[in-house]
């Protein structure tokens, strides 16, 4: 054979495999991703609402729909063993009470130097919510003691540098308005010590910084709300949970109800739940299983999963000496969730301080998903736009690479900006859940990566699902109200109102514009959850700090409280909350 045919034998064969592949990835591509329909006996009971997953969205919608509708039949799936595993878990998130407070990504700074609070304030009256969902919660004997849930953590906003300047301007912007009007504002490094020892000892004195404190911050453990939450659902005999059960198809019936195809991972066996409604509470799957729905709808949407990782210590040295949630301001280039903390958090009844989150990637889309996840959502409607957001987005790639590839020592570095004495010997790496941010590509728009969090809800409000991560658990209880207005409008204005009034004292309220009232929900719920509040025209007697929290031992990441006892896969009820 001469060079030149051996030359075309060889670019024959390359062609050939490039077509192969070509048609493999378009019928990849092309593959049918909706479920479909399934032939069921017509005479099976027909349940109320499907809830796919066991975290803290799908709790607390479950928490609500319970008491606007204590006599529907709710089902909840959850494939782990137990609920509360993955993002909503303890240890795998920061525990954040997000109030706007110390985001300092939350008050946009504009060309002209002015800043907006808008979002800050959106951020706080949501909050403001969830304290008036959870405070109802306890009073009712739903939720138990707050201090297994929520602590007082004063959280502080901290800079240095150029930065002052930007939040001198910010809290002057901030205190006009009556929810961050009780703002402090500091550049002496003495009193900033005394919020935050850690932040100030070792920092060299000719370094200009600069803080603001709210004593009103929480530290939030959305597990156990989470697995608290669901204890008490299942004391209702209408409500059912089963474990260890993975929802692995939703299609649509003809008569407008849906079916629920489950697998129960113990034995492989399959059943099928016919359901009014169904709601995907699946966090970083909850793209994927919208795709098997079929709607046409679900085909404006992708994921990009990005997960975090934390420095921890349990040292009693460290604990001891840092009471406050820090936040810094995120480096240019990095995106919002990438803003580095160092917090106090309280778990299962012992103090620990957290630093980070560092980016990590993994093509899960769940911290207990799998390596397939990224590429099993792909299809023909997502894939260029996926790219597309890739493309547009290099900047936040190069800041994915360059933290995963941080060392040890790197990140120690990092900490050390924050608490310039630490030592390597106190921390240990702790890695936490996954986050999926949304990709939205609508008809004639460009594709968009958003780092927020969406409600989805079918035309009919039958099927509705929540998309995305932030500012995320903290604002469960409003998302799922804005879920309740979306799915069910007639309800929500009608006949579900006034419970919904006796939840949410400041429901179809703006708390911004009205001071007397955020002050009555602040004096109510700070009274009722221990935090630190002084009201404007109560007197509130408001524990100063945690005391009762027992001093830390050894760190052990553990589940953070009584998770409920059902039998997988069986038709089973939830132990009550310890
Ligand atoms: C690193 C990190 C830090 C964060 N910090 C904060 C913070 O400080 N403050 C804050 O407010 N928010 C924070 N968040 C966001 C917050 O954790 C999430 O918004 C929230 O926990 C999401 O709750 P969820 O119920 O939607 O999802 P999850 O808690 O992830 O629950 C989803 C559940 O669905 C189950 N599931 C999935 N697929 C199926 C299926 N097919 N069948 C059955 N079950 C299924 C999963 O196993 C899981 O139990 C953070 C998140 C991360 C990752």
């Amino acid at each position: 054979m001469t060079k030149t045919n051996k030359m075309k034998k060889i670019l024959m064969i390359v062609g050939v495999l490039l077509i192969v592949v070509l048609v493999a990835v378009l019928l990849f591509l092309f593959r049918p991703v909706a479920t479909k329909p399934v032939k069921l006996a017509g005479d099976e009971t027909v349940v109320d609402m499907v809830l796919v997953g066991g975290g803290i969205m799908s709790a607390t919608l479950g928490t609500y729909l319970s008491e606007l509708e204590p006599t529907w039949k709710i089902q909840m799936y959850e494939r782990l063993d137990k609920v509360a595993q993955e993002s909503s878990n303890g240890f795998h998130n920061a525990g954040t009470g997000h109030s706007g407070f110390m985001e300092m990504n939350y008050t946009a700074e504009a060309e002209d130097g002015s800043i907006s609070i808008e979002r800050a304030e959106k951020t706080a009256v949501q909050f403001e919510i969830s304290k008036q969902f959870w405070t109802h919660q306890v009073k009712n004997g739903v939720l138990g003691d707050p201090k297994t849930f929520i602590n007082p953590v004063p959280h502080i906003a901290f800079v240095w540098g150029d930065s002052v300047d930007f939040l001198k301007r910010r809290h002057e912007a901030m205190i006009k308005s009556p929810l961050f009007s009780d703002m402090i504002y500091s550049e002496d490094k003495s009193e900033i010590g005394q919020w935050a020892p850690l932040i100030t000892k070792g920092r060299d004195d000719s370094q200009p910084i600069a803080a603001t404190r709210m004593d009103i911050g929480t530290d939030v453990n959305y597990g156990a709300i989470t697995t608290q939450l669901i204890n008490h659902l299942g004391k209702n005999s209408n409500f059912n949970l089963k474990v260890s059960t993975e929802v692995t198809g939703i299609s649509r019936n003809d008569d407008g109800t849906w079916t629920v195809s489950v697998k129960n991972l113990v034995d492989n066996s399959v059943s099928h739940t016919k359901t009014r409604r169904v709601f995907i509470g699946a966090g970083g799957a909850a793209i994927k299983m919208l795709q098997m729905t079929g709607l046409p709808e679900s085909k404006y949407y992708a994921g990009f999963p990005v997960g975090g990782l934390f420095l921890m210590t349990d040292n009693p040295d460290v604990v001891n000496a840092h009471t406050a949630k820090v936040y810094g301001r995120a480096e240019l280039g990095a995106p919002p969730m990438s803003v580095p903390h160092i917090d106090t958090r309280y778990i299962g009844g012992k103090k620990y301080v957290l630093f980070g989150p560092f980016a990590t990637y993994s093509n899960k889309f769940l911290k207990n998903g799998s390596q397939t996840d990224l590429l099993a959502s792909a299809t023909k409607d997502n894939a260029l736009p996926m790219v597309a957001v890739g493309l547009d987005n290099l900047d936040l790639v190069k800041y994915l690479v360059s933290q995963v590839s941080l060392s040890p020592e790197q990140k120690m570095a990092e900490l050390r900006k924050y608490y310039p004495e630490a030592k390597q010997a106190d921390w240990i790496e702790n890695q936490g859940g996954q986050r999926v941010q949304i990709i939205k590509k609508l008809p004639n728009e460009p594709a968009k990566l958003q780092f927020g969090t969406e409600i989805f809800a079918s035309q009919d409000g039958t099927l509705s699902a929540l998309l995305g991560a932030s500012p995320g658990a903290s604002t469960s209880p409003n998302m799922m109200l804005d879920l309740l207005a979306k799915s069910f409008p007639d309800e929500v204005q009608g006949k579900w109102n006034a419970k919904l009034l006796e939840i949410i004292p400041s429901y179809g309220q703006d708390l911004a514009k009205n001071p007397e009232l955020l002050d009555k929900v602040r004096t109510d719920t700070s009274r009722t959850l221990g935090l630190v509040y002084t009201s404007k025209t109560q007197s509130t007697p408001v524990p100063q700090d945690s005391a009762d929290v027992p001093e830390p031992t050894k760190f052990v990441p553990s589940p953070d409280t009584k998770e409920p006892v059902v039998e997988v896969g069986e038709e089973s009820q939830t132990e009550p909350a310890a």
